[in-house]
């Protein structure tokens, strides 16, 4: 139990100095937020959105699950992504996964598993079996691994692109982006993975 009062005492110093800073700035969040896009990212500890993005608290707007999954019936999805595009307007949804994924990882052990995590993450793995032959020209596991966090993340962006949501949105002319992002621990950086969808022209079955 020590642990937790070390957090409000942190909370605390943060809000002094967020006060401190930039007055008016808290009072300001009381009022409304204006998020530039919706992140759709892993639930691991080790990826903290706004940090890496240099954003502020207001400005993303976040869904984040085990293994950062798209599914259509998935109601808190949906209604996330339904509050984001329809309510605040976002222009731009990001995708985005992390290689050394542990969620990815445990869709590629082939012991049986149980409980609601081996049903969450079914679809990834019937992805590591539909990619099977592209992942074993691989050289290793890890470049198996990270190879299907990639493929993942690509696949939430086609899921994406075809959800009911997101076509209604095209279909009255509101802009609106899908991309798929990756981030790496040990860099700290983010890399695009140049599958960015704009519209349903570009939805086409490949
Ligand atoms: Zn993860």
């Amino acid at each position: 139990m020590r642990y937790l009062p070390e957090i409000f005492a942190n909370n605390r110093r943060w809000a002094e100095a967020v006060r401190r800073e930039r007055p008016g700035y808290l009072p300001g969040l009381n009022v409304s937020q204006n998020p530039r896009f919706l992140w759709i990212g892993c639930s691991d500890s080790r990826v903290p959105a706004n940090e890496i993005c240099g954003l502020q608290p207001g400005e993303m707007f976040k869904h984040r699950n085990v293994a950062n999954l798209v599914r259509e019936n998935d109601p808190n999805c949906q209604a996330v992504i339904q509050y984001a595009v329809h309510t605040l307007k976002v222009r731009h949804i990001v995708v985005c996964g992390h290689y050394h994924c542990g969620g990815v990882r445990a869709a590629m052990d082939d012991t049986p598993q149980d409980g609601p995590l081996a049903g969450w993450l079914a679809p990834v793995r019937d992805l590591r079996q539909h990619e099977g032959s592209s992942l074993a020209g691989l050289d290793s596991e890890e470049q198996r691994w990270n190879r299907l966090c990639e493929l993942n993340v690509i696949e939430q962006v086609r899921s994406l692109a075809a959800l009911p949501l997101v076509r209604q949105t095209w279909d009255e002319g509101r802009p609106l982006s899908l991309h798929g992002w990756m981030y790496e621990f040990h860099t700290g950086l983010l890399h695009d993975l140049d599958t960015s969808i704009s519209g349903p022209q570009a939805t086409a079955p490949s």
